[in-house]
């Protein structure tokens, strides 16, 4: 990853400090009303002036009978916050007259949706509806945590001559239940970040907590991993939202929000600091190294152990004993400090892999 050498603070007029390259996307989920509009971009240019003005126009809903967006009519209300309070507009598109109709009004942003990366067809339309336009185009991770369909969107893009183009990470959709509405698998992004490291990548903290309550914590993490923006939804009555009501905050819900995060430097020039990290660094790569022996030497035994359950007409997969190594790994992580949810992901990992090894051992 590419790390900003230091995050000069533009201090607003109201004591908001928001690095000056940190990008903003801020808005309501979908544009209900011409009032809701401008009285949102009213409040976010005052204390925000350096932000996108986010609205979603034309919205996909799971079920019929929800409210699927105010409409063109609703690129027009845009287009005023844009000369009323100097905010560039930005919004969902999935067609191509969609795309059509905001080139027309002058929309410098737009944002591909979650429900639209997953479908390369329609990237493909997208990406020649806008060929060779100055937009900048945002494209948020497929629904299903697939790299691929994300990196083959952006290239598709690219492809088409657009210059800007940039990833949003609004979390994925899993079969695991979790307090956030969608998973964030934030390792799938560090993935993202170092096999397209010219891609800057925003947070949407809105979509990935599904809850106001987790906005804080997700947003913190994000920029301590280095993501070079932030989407949040906001909504000047939340409760009252047409969409996306638990997640979205109130303009002032949101000062409080930046108010509270700490920008942190990817790096410091300090000599002490530099030798302290690195000597922790190479204790992590001693460690490192113990944990890989280890890893050999289990596979070792158990292809060893497999052996002999072949030879002896014995199956593979011995649950009790199973049970019993992941609760014995469970209690000594915990004794450690260490969690034990994670303990039981990693064991379920190393349990896999002993039974394809096995596996293929008997298939010889
Ligand atoms: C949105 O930003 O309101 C939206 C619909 O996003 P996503 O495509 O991430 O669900
Ligand atoms: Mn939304």
């Amino acid at each position: 990853m590419i790390g900003m050498e230091s995050k000069p603070l533009a201090d607003l007029s109201d004591g908001i400090k928001v690095p000056s390259e940190l990008i903003q996307i801020f808005g309501p989920c979908s544009a209900e009303t011409k009032e809701q509009v401008l009285e949102t971009a009213q409040h976010i240019a005052k204390h925000f002036p350096q932000a996108i003005f986010r609205a979603g126009v034309w919205k996909p809903r799971t079920r019929l009978g929800t409210f699927e967006g105010a409409g063109e009519q609703a690129l027009d209300w845009m287009v005023e916050v844009r000369e009323q309070f100097l905010l560039e507009p930005c919004t969902e598109v999935a067609t191509p007259q969609h795309v059509e109709a905001v080139l027309k009004r002058g929309f410098k942003n737009v944002w591909i949706g979650a429900r639209t990366t997953v479908n390369p067809f329609l990237v493909q339309e997208l990406a020649h509806a806008l060929q060779h336009s100055e937009v900048r185009v945002f494209v948020k991770n497929p629904i299903n945590p697939d790299l691929g369909l994300w990196m083959g969107a952006i290239e598709r893009f690219k492809a088409a001559g657009i210059d800007h183009v940039l990833a949003i990470h609004r979390g994925f959709q899993t079969f695991e239940t979790e307090a956030y509405r969608y998973s964030p698998r934030w390792e799938l992004v560090i993935e993202f970040m170092s096999r397209m490291p010219e891609i800057p990548v925003i947070c949407d903290i809105s979509h990935i907590s599904g809850d106001r309550r987790f906005l804080f914590e997700v947003a913190q993490k994000a920029l301590d991993m280095d993501y070079r923006g932030l989407m949040i939804e906001t909504h000047p009555n939340p409760d009252a939202a047409l969409s996306d009501a638990k997640q979205q905050i109130s303009p002032l819900d949101l000062c409080s929000l930046f108010n509270a995060l700490v920008f942190r430097s990817a790096t410091v020039k300090n000599s002490d600091f530099d030798s302290e990290l690195n000597g922790l660094r190479a204790r992590v790569d001693a460690a490192d190294d113990m944990i890989m022996q280890g890893l050999i030497l289990r596979q070792r035994l158990i292809e060893q152990i497999g052996q002999h359950k072949k030879v002896h007409h014995v199956q593979i997969l011995q649950l009790k004993r199973w049970e019993q190594i992941l609760l014995r790994q469970m209690e000594n992580g915990a004794n450690g400090g260490l969690d034990t949810t994670f303990v039981k992901r990693l064991y379920e990992l190393l349990h896999e892999e002993s039974i394809r090894v096995q596996t293929e051992l008997f298939s010889k």
